[in-house]
């Protein structure tokens, strides 16, 4: 398709529209079926269906976005956005099963089994806003509401890229271009619409657009739309982190977290999202570096060989770093057992996280279970290693050893004996737990509480690789009990 696009230019049928505000197709330039090659058996038959009923009911309806952009680059896309000239209400009424949703910026949500398609009414510039209460900016000058409605026009000059203001009619077959979209696609460019930093100003997620659609692209950031990023990145910490935990889910589950990573750390992005992590990854051990890194890649692997991933997993990792410094602060000059500082530690950095990322309970809870479980699944004496496999959180819990491993830390062969042990016979795993005690000092069934902590802090603090205070060998005896 791009061999394509490279001809689109030179046989452009470039047909000019000056119709006045009621014609469709404003001044775009207009562009044939056989010039952008899109073929309208690969867009989503429900995004098809959605702008056919709203084009029926007398409204103007485009795919828009990432659906069109994909397309025109030959890839697959992963969802469908539609842009229309009918209100939110009136979509919401032509479609049974649809949802209004958002304040900041209202859509539909058309759902058609698990397909949702999302429904945007064309935006129009603020100044031309008339409306009171639809357009609202903080002092900072972000746009805390931008619910103004206006025309395809101003819609396309209202998107962040101009490859993500395409518009593709299926009924006409025709693709709308109103900047250099196109262009920019073929020379893979990636071209901030307007002013950059006015662009950036009103809405600093844009920040993090620019870096995510590089990455997953591959696409240079073009000179000026890549100026301010640096300079003006503490935008950022005034959005609020319950829309910065969306985003991060974007940039780290979407397959390209590897050079996401890489473009947020080079761009000084990432601070605003991981303040501990980034700390940690400028300032700690290789290893600190390491284990983000591998969890990026693993994750983009298993997206790529179409396993399930959750962000429990990347945030474990992510902010892994810090809670070992916090954990070997807590045992060394507090002398907290490594059950008891993991508590501190973890409660610690998940408040601080949470002010910057809003993650929801249902992710904090695993993500504690596998930091939980790492304290646990070096103890496999009697019964325990039965118990931790039926743990529901065993195989991110297992994974995880397997990543420390990757990113360098030596938890003596740990990753290796849970491999085994899960697709071992009964009569193996039995001989494996026995031959867990042979060469390991005796411990001491019973201990006093001063001495138990005494004892795991002892243990607790072997120092290698990971220099990790939850790396506790194989001797079992920390004292920390597998139960919590
Ligand atoms: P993806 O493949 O990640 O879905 P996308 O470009 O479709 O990429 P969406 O977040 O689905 O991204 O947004 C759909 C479209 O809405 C974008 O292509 C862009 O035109 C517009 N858009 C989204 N977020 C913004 C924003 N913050 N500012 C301006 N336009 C935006
Ligand atoms: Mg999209």
């Amino acid at each position: 398709m791009l061999k394509r696009l490279l001809q689109i230019n030179k046989n452009l049928s470039e047909k000019l529209f000056d119709k006045g505000a009621s014609t469709p197709t404003q001044n775009a330039k207009v562009i044939g079926e056989s010039d952008h090659g899109i073929n309208r058996a690969d867009v989503s038959r429900n995004a098809i269906s959605v702008i056919e009923q709203l084009q029926q009911a007398g409204h103007s309806a485009y795919l828009v976005g990432g659906g069109v952009r994909d397309l025109l680059l030959g890839s697959k896309p992963k969802d469908f956005d539609v842009a229309t000239s009918a209100t939110p209400e009136q979509v919401s009424e032509i479609f049974r099963r649809s949802r209004i949703v958002g304040k900041r910026f209202r859509i539909v949500h058309v759902r058609f089994g698990r397909e949702i398609i999302e429904v945007t009414t064309f935006r129009a510039n603020h100044t031309q806003s008339e409306g009171e209460g639809d357009a609202k900016q903080s002092e900072h000058g972000i746009l805390l509401r931008d619910n103004v409605y206006g025309d395809l026009k101003s819609d396309a000059e209202r998107r962040d890229f101009t490859i993500n203001a395409l518009y593709y009619d299926p009924t006409t077959r025709e693709l709308l271009e109103f900047s250099s979209g196109l262009e920019d696609l073929q020379k893979r460019t990636l071209r901030i619409i307007g002013d950059p930093e006015a662009r950036y100003k009103e809405d600093p997620v844009r920040l993090l657009r620019a870096v995510r659609f590089a990455a997953k692209l591959g696409f240079s950031i073009e000179a000026a739309t890549e100026h301010p990023i640096r300079e003006h990145a503490d935008y950022l910490s005034h959005i609020p982190s319950a829309r910065l935990f969306e985003e991060v889910l974007k940039l780290f589950l979407s397959g390209s977290a590897t050079a996401t990573l890489t473009n947020l750390r080079d761009y000084h992005l990432f601070q605003y999202l991981f303040p501990s992590t980034d700390y940690c990854m400028e300032n700690g051990s290789d290893f600190d570096r390491e284990i983000v890194f591998s969890a990026t890649v693993n994750t983009d692997k298993r997206i790529r060989q179409g396993k399930r991933v959750t962000p429990a997993f990347i945030y474990a990792a992510f902010l892994w770093p810090a809670l070992q410094a916090s954990m070997r602060h807590l045992m060394h000059d507090k002398k907290l057992s490594a059950l008891e500082a993991l508590g501190q530690a973890s409660q610690g950095i998940i408040s601080q996280q949470l002010s910057y990322t809003a993650i929801p309970k249902r992710f904090l809870v695993p993500m504690r279970e596998i930091w939980d479980l790492q304290l646990r699944l070096p103890k496999r004496e009697g019964k325990r290693a039965f118990a931790s496999l039926e743990h529901p959180r065993f195989r991110a819990a297992y994974d995880f050893i397997l990543l420390r491993e990757q990113a360098g830390e030596n938890i003596e062969g740990l990753g290796d004996w849970w491999t085994k042990f899960q697709t071992a016979d009964e009569e193996t795993r039995q001989s494996m737990i026995t031959d867990l005690g042979r060469g390991q000092p005796r411990q001491k069934r019973r201990r006093s509480r001063r001495g138990r902590r005494g004892g795991q802090n002892a243990s607790a603090n072997t120092g290698n690789a990971g220099n990790s205070p939850t790396d506790s060998g194989n001797s079992g005896g920390e004292g920390s009990s597998p139960s919590s």
